[in-house]
């Protein structure tokens, strides 16, 4: 909600009233005079109106997770253990995953409350590279590094994948970069050359690589810098 709209509800106020306090610097927004009219205010904002506090503020988690397998993607789960039974945080039940990996992939996984955040890191247009470590049942075909990379067609959801790098390292290894999530999309990807994903690591999200101080089933907050990069 924009502040001047805040501050009119929040401290029962017209638009001119409002106006005023700000452009008299009696509104502090974390701490800092603030007269920006349209300024976004989010839950985790602190606002003070003549030294009174009108919104303390939540606190913003941002939380990395070497997701182990066996564990369900989910904040719920009626038969599993999901990845928030993995987090010990008096608050969280506020978070959310921010790209949920399958029961049986291992790797980075992101949790969080703040949802603009997540939401840069997983919209579509955002591209950012994800970085799987891949392992099939039988020899990876040389030809699914062109293949990949020219897209292809999925039915079910009628569009064709984007660009997809993949690198080849052992014959049964490689590193894949998706730029995008579909459901189940590196073993779809796989399945078409009729080979079996057997092991799925996700390495990276964009610029947030997992810490490889995280023993599978760690988790850690994020770094202020780690934090801004998104
Ligand atoms: N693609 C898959 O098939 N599974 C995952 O968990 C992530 C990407």
């Amino acid at each position: 909600m924009r502040l001047d709209r805040y501050l009119a509800n929040r401290a029962r106020l017209s638009r001119q009233d409002v106006r005023r306090l700000l452009a008299e610097d009696r509104v502090l927004v974390n701490g800092e005079t603030s007269r920006i009219v349209d300024l976004e205010v989010r839950v985790f904002d602190r606002i003070e109106l003549d030294g009174e506090m009108l919104q303390a503020g939540k606190a913003a988690r941002y939380l990395m997770l070497h997701k182990p397998a066996g564990c369900a993607s989910a904040t719920q789960d009626a038969t599993h253990r999901t990845v928030l039974d993995l987090i010990d945080e008096p608050d969280k039940q506020d978070l959310h995953i921010a790209g949920r990996l399958d029961f049986n992939t291992t790797g980075l996984m992101l949790l969080t409350n703040d949802g603009q955040w997540s939401r840069r890191l997983t919209q579509p247009t955002s591209l950012l590279g994800k970085v799987y470590l891949v392992e099939t049942e039988d020899e990876i075909d040389p030809a699914c590094v062109d293949v990949f990379a020219q897209g292809m067609y999925f039915r079910f959801e009628n569009l064709t994948t984007l660009p997809a790098e993949l690198v080849l390292l052992e014959p049964r290894r490689a590193r894949l970069t998706l730029h995008e999530g579909r459901y189940h999309q590196v073993k779809r990807m796989f399945g078409r050359f009729n080979n079996k994903v057997t092991a799925l690591h996700r390495e990276s999200m964009g610029p947030l690589t997992l810490d490889l101080a995280l023993e599978p089933g760690r988790y850690r907050s994020l770094t202020e810098q780690e934090i801004a990069q998104i």
